[in-house]
C-alpha cells in the first residue's frame, strides 16, 4: 500500500482507472431478464394505450399515445417515431380495438443515485429493439408515477452490488465537491494574478486574439475530422435505431436564444450572484476587467492588488494540490460507477456510431493536436501529454471540464511548465468555450441520426450548416456531464431532424462524454503550450517537462 502511495500521481490515477473499470465489470448490479412478456395496444377513446405485461399480470411498461382528432396522422406519426414496430402491427390490420405484439430479449436494470432513480428497460418489440427509461426522483415519486416498478425497485435496491454503486457515486461526488469548492477562487485569483503579471493591457489584447484564433482553428479542425469520419464509416446507413427514446432537451431552445443567453451571462449585473451561481463566463469577464483596470490604476494600488492576488493564488494552488492527492480515489469511484451502470446490449446496437465518434476523437487528439504542439508550440507532444495525464484521466472519469479545471491548471503550470500568465487565462475560458471534442461529437451524432432517418439526405450545404451550428453549440455547452447532448437539439433543429433520435444515443452518452471531455481538456492544455510559445518565446524544453513535485 505504502509503495502504491509512493508512485507518481499519474500512475496512481491510471491504476485507479483500470481497477475501477474492472471492479465495475466484476460487480455489476444484476440485470434482470423477465420472461413471457406480451405487449398489447388497446384503443381507449381513440388513445393508444400500450402495455407490456408478464407472468402474474405484472406490468413492465405502460404508456399512452393520445388521440389527435384534429390531425389523425399525428397520433400514428408519434407512435411510429417512438415504437415503429408496434405501429406496423396496427397498420397491418387497422380498425381493431385491441392488438398484441411480441416481446423478446427483455432486460431490466436499476440505476439509482442519491436523488434519482432510473430503471432502464430494454427489449425487442416484434424483433426491433426498444429502450425505455423510467425515471423518478425518489421512491415516493416512483409509487405515485410508476407503481408497477416499485416492487422491482425494492427488490433490486437491496442488492449489495447496487449499494456499492451508490457508495461509489457518493464517494466520487465528495471528490467532485472538493474540486468545485476550489474552482471559483482558483479562477479569480489566477486570472487577476496572471493579468496583472502581464504588466500592460496591449499584451493582454494580443494574447486574447491569439487564444480565440487557436480555439476557432482547433474546433473547426475537429468538426472537419468528425464530418470526414462519419461520411467514411457511415455508421447510420442501414442502422435501425431502437424505439422508445425520450427527448432530452427543451424543444424551444433556439440558436438565437442560446446566444443571447450567453451574452447575458457574459456581463454580470450582480457579481456576487454570479459568484454564488458559479457562472464561469461572468466571473471570467469580471476578473479580466479587474486585472486590466488594476494595471491602469498602477502605483501602490496595483502593487497591493497584485500582491493580494498572487498570495491568494498561491494558497489556492496549494489547496488544490492537496485535494488532487485524492484524485485516484475519486477516479476509482467514478470508473466503478460508470462501468457498473452501463448496459451492454445498447453498446452493441450502437457500436458503429460509437466507433465513428471514437476514431474521430482519437485522430484529433493523437494526430492533429500533437502536430500543432510539435510544429506550432515546438514542444514534445508525448512529454506534454505525460505532464497533462492527471488532468486528462480525471476529465475521462468525471466527464466534466469544469470539475477538472483545478487539475488542468496545476498540471499545466507545475508539470507542463507553462507560465501562469497564459494558463490563468487560456484554461478557464477554454473550459467554457473551447470544446473540440464536443463540437466533433455534435457533428458526428447529428450526421449519424440523419443517415439512420429514412428520407433524409444531408447534402454538402446541410453539412456545412451542421458544422457551423455544432461549433456554436460547443461554445454554448457548459463544461459539465451531458451538456453536449442537451445542446444537440439546436443542431438537430437547424437541419430539421427529429429530436427523439437523441433519446437513444443518451444510453451510450456517458462513455462518449468521457472521451470528448478528455479531448476538450487536452485541446485547452495544448492551447496553453501554443500561446505560451508566442508569449514567452518558448515553453521551455518540454522534452524534460517536469513531472516535478509529485510522488
Ligand atoms: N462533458 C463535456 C465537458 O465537460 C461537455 C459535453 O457534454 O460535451 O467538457
Amino acid at each position: 500500500m505504502k509503495s502504491l502511495l509512493n508512485l507518481p500521481l499519474h500512475y496512481q490515477i491510471l491504476i485507479a482507472l483500470i481497477v475501477g473499470s474492472l471492479l465495475g465489470i466484476a460487480f455489476k448490479p444484476p440485470v434482470v431478464t423477465p420472461q413471457n412478456i406480451v405487449g398489447t395496444v388497446q384503443i381507449e377513446n381513440g388513445d393508444f394505450v400500450l402495455s407490456e405485461t408478464g407472468d402474474g399480470g405484472k406490468t413492465y411498461f405502460q404508456t399512452t399515445i393520445k388521440a389527435t382528432p384534429d390531425d389523425p396522422d399525428k397520433q400514428m406519426g408519434e407512435l411510429e417515431r417512438r415504437f415503429d414496430a408496434v405501429a406496423e402491427v396496427i397498420k397491418a390490420a387497422p380498425g381493431q380495438s385491441e392488438y398484441t405484439y411480441t416481446i423478446s430479449d427483455p432486460s431490466v436494470q436499476l440505476i439509482s443515485e442519491r436523488n434519482s432513480i432510473t430503471i432502464r428497460y430494454v427489449r425487442e418489440q416484434e424483433g426491433k429493439q426498444a429502450i425505455s427509461s423510467i425515471k423518478a426522483a425518489s421512491r415516493d415519486t416512483l409509487i405515485k408515477e410508476h407503481p408497477a416498478w416499485v416492487s422491482f425497485y425494492d427488490e433490486q435496491s437491496q442488492d449489495w452490488r447496487h449499494i456499492l454503486v451508490l457508495g461509489a457515486k457518493a464517494l466520487g461526488d465528495i471528490f467532485l465537491s472538493l474540486l468545485k469548492m476550489v474552482t471559483i477562487p482558483l479562477i479569480v485569483t489566477s486570472l487577476i494574478s496572471g493579468i496583472t503579471g502581464l504588466g500592460s493591457s496591449s499584451q493582454f489584447g494580443r494574447m486574447f486574439g491569439r487564444t480565440l484564433l487557436y480555439y476557432l482553428c482547433t474546433s473547426v479542425l475537429a468538426i472537419t475530422t468528425g464530418l470526414i469520419m462519419v461520411n467514411l464509416i457511415q455508421p447510420g446507413v442501414g442502422a435501425i435505431l431502437p424505439g422508445g427514446g425520450e427527448i432530452v432537451a427543451g424543444e424551444n431552445e433556439s440558436l438565437a436564444g442560446v446566444f443571447l443567453g450567453l451574452v447575458d451571462k457574459l456581463i454580470p449585473t450582480n457579481i456576487v450572484e454570479a459568484l454564488a451561481n458559479a457562472d464561469f463566463l461572468s466571473i471570467i469577464f469580471f476578473s479580466i476587467l479587474f486585472g486590466i483596470f488594476t494595471i491602469y490604476a498602477g502605483g501602490k494600488t496595483a502593487e497591493f492588488i497584485t500582491k493580494m492576488a498572487n498570495s491568494g493564488f498561491e494558497v489556492m494552488m496549494r489547496m488544490t494540490m492537496g485535494i488532487i492527492h485524492l484524485a485516484p480515489l475519486g477516479v476509482l469511484a467514478f470508473m466503478y460507477y460508470a462501468t457498473a451502470t452501463q448496459g451492454l446490449d445498447i453498446f452493441i446496437t450502437l457500436s458503429w456510431y460509437m466507433l465513428a465518434v471514437f476514431m474521430a476523437l482519437l485522430f484529433h487528439a493523437a494526430v492533429v493536436l500533437p502536430l500543432i504542439l510539435k510544429f506550432v508550440a515546438k514542444t514534445s507532444p508525448l512529454a506534454f501529454a505525460k505532464a497533462m495525464s492527471p488532468a486528462l484521466m480525471t476529465a475521462f472519469s468525471t466527464a466534466s471540464s469544469n470539475a477538472t479545471l483545478p487539475l488542468t491548471i496545476t498540471s499545466v503550470e507545475q508539470r507542463g511548465k507553462v507560465s501562469n500568465k497564459v494558463s490563468s487565462f487560456v484554461l478557464p475560458l477554454g473550459a467554457t468555450i473551447n470544446m473540440d471534442g464536443t463540437a466533433l461529437y455534435e457533428a458526428v451524432a447529428v450526421l449519424f441520426i440523419a443517415q439512420a432517418t429514412p428520407g433524409i439526405d444531408l447534402i454538402i450545404m446541410d453539412q456545412i450548416l451542421v458544422a457551423v451550428t455544432a461549433l456554436l453549440a460547443s461554445v454554448g455547452a457548459a463544461g459539465i456531464p451531458h451538456a453536449g447532448l442537451v445542446m444537440m437539439a439546436i443542431v438537430l433543429q437547424a437541419v430539421g431532424l427529429p429530436l427523439e433520435a437523441q433519446g437513444i444515443i443518451i444510453a451510450v452518452d456517458r462513455v462518449l462524454d468521457m472521451c470528448r471531455t478528455t479531448v476538450n481538456v487536452w485541446s485547452d492544455s495544448c492551447g496553453c503550450a501554443v500561446i505560451d510559445r508566442f508569449e514567452s518565446g518558448t515553453t521551455g524544453s518540454t522534452d524534460e517537462v517536469l513531472i516535478a513535485g509529485e510522488g
